[in-house]
Order: C-alpha cells, then structure tokens, then sequence
C-alpha cells in the first residue's frame, strides 16, 4: 500500500483542547507530514480565528475536521489507536518509544483506520481515555521537563508516522532545479596535479627535493579526501601555471 494511503489512514484525535490556537498548530504539523484527518473532542472553542491563524496553509483541515462528544465517537471504526501521554498509568497500555510505536501503527493503517490520541493542555488523557486506546507512547524528554506543547507532541508523532511510512527514507520535496553534477577526475589527470604542484613548490623553493619529508605524501592525503572534479583540477592546475608565469619558470609538467 502507497505510504500516502496509509497516513491517511491516520486520524489525530484532540481530546478536550483548551486553545484554539493549538488546534491549528496540530493541523498545520499533521498537513506538513502528509496526515490530515483530525478529530476533535469536545473543544473548548472551535472553530476560533485563533485556529486558522496557527493553521497558516492548513486551514483545509480545520474546515474538514470532524467534531464529536466522545473519545469512542471520535474512535468509531478504528482498528488500532494509540494513546499519547507523558506518564504512564495504572493498568493502561505498556509505554512504547514514538519510532516502535508508529512503526507497528503503520503495520495496522494497512488493515484499517488507526488513531493518535492527544490529551488536554492542563490535565492530559483520563484513565479512562487511556484505556480506550491499545498502545501508549511517550515521547522522551528532558527528565526536568517532560511536558511538550500540544502541537509539538502532535508534530513530532506525525514526523514519526512519515518516517514509518517511507520506512525511514521519507523523499525531500522535489528540486526544482536539478542538483549540481561535474564528471570526476581521473586517476592521470590526478596525478597530472601532483606532479604540476611538486614543480612549482619545487621551483619557488618551497620544497626541497634533498628534504622533502611528509609534504607529497600529505597532499595526496588532503585531495585525495576531496573527491576532485575534473573542473577543480583544471583550475588548480591553472593557478599553477599562473604562477610559473609570474616566478619566470614556465610550464612544467
Ligand atoms: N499536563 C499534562 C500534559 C499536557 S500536554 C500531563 O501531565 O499529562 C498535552 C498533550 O500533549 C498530552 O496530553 C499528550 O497527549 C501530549 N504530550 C505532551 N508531552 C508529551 C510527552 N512527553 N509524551 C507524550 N505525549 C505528550
């Protein structure tokens, strides 16, 4: 199945979101990650100016979220919903890292609708939200402060999903132009280099060909790390020559 079906596949349930403000955060970091079905519970205010603002370019969700009374309305059809919380709790799910967790979701999203479960800004899930979901995940934190904004916990989750879907090799948006390319140098035209810059160091006496300790030997290290284009070697060959002109020695080499 195409990773663009399965996400979405993926509803993001909001339970009892206080700020309006962090419904179009969550909006806008579902659209970015290719997710777009959002579900609210009993929002405090929705819809709200304040959503469509922090939606920016995601407000197509917003307009097309679904809002219900209940988790298990919200939940209606799923065959798989996970649970978001920074603690665990009595009796509910075994917490799973984000990567493992949205990796077995992923699994699921190809049998049917799954779900992310989001708690509210002062008071997170219930238990008994908790209990509804099959799956909890916590997302690791600083042992100081383990408590995410709503619209980060749900952009990093909806990262997570993508990463899941492309199985870890989620593409870049198109260039638009094609990305730079010049034919390598080869093995002579290399050494063709070497032997050009040994003459000149040689000429200006800045080598001494009685004494020439680790000088050649570290310059082949220094371009030989560079992956030298044939373009680059020209231009290193014609400063070269630029300098034989100027110190009367001519081109060697
Ligand atoms: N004070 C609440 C946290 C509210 S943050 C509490 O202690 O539970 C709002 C929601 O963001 C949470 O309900 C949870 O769904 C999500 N969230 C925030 N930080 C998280 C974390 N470290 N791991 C998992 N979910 C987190």
């Amino acid at each position: 199945m195409k990773p663009e079906v399965l996400l979405s596949r993926i509803r993001v349930v909001l339970c009892r979101p206080s700020h309006p403000g962090n419904i179009g955060a969550a909006a806008r970091a579902m659209k970015t990650m290719g997710l777009s079905d959002l579900r609210l519970v009993s929002p405090k205010q929705f819809p709200d100016p304040e959503a469509d603002t922090r939606a920016t370019g995601a407000v197509d969700l917003l307009a097309n979220a679904r809002v219900s009374d209940s988790l298990a309305e919200a939940l209606h059809g799923c065959v798989f919903a996970v649970a978001l919380s920074a603690r665990q709790r009595d009796l509910g799910p075994a917490i799973g890292t984000p990567r493992d967790t949205m990796a077995r979701l992923l699994e699921r999203a190809s049998l049917g609708e799954v779900a992310l479960v989001f708690g509210n800004e002062t008071m997170g899930l219930s238990n008994e939200e908790v209990l509804q979901c099959q799956a909890a995940v916590t997302i690791p934190t600083s042992p100081d402060f383990s408590s995410l904004n709503l619209g980060a916990a749900v952009q990093v989750l909806c990262y997570e999903c993508r990463m899941a879907a492309f199985s870890g090799a989620a593409p870049l948006r198109e260039q638009l132009t094609t990305p730079f390319t010049a034919p390598p140098a080869t093995h002579d035209e290399i050494e063709g280099l070497y032997g050009h810059l040994e003459a000149v160091m040689t000429d200006t006496g800045f080598l001494n060909p009685a004494q020439p300790g680790r000088l050649l030997p570290k310059l082949r290290r220094l371009f030989g790390r560079a992956d030298l284009e044939r373009d680059e070697v020209n231009i290193l060959r014609g400063i070269l020559a630029a300098t034989q002109q100027r110190t009367g020695h001519g081109r060697k080499g």
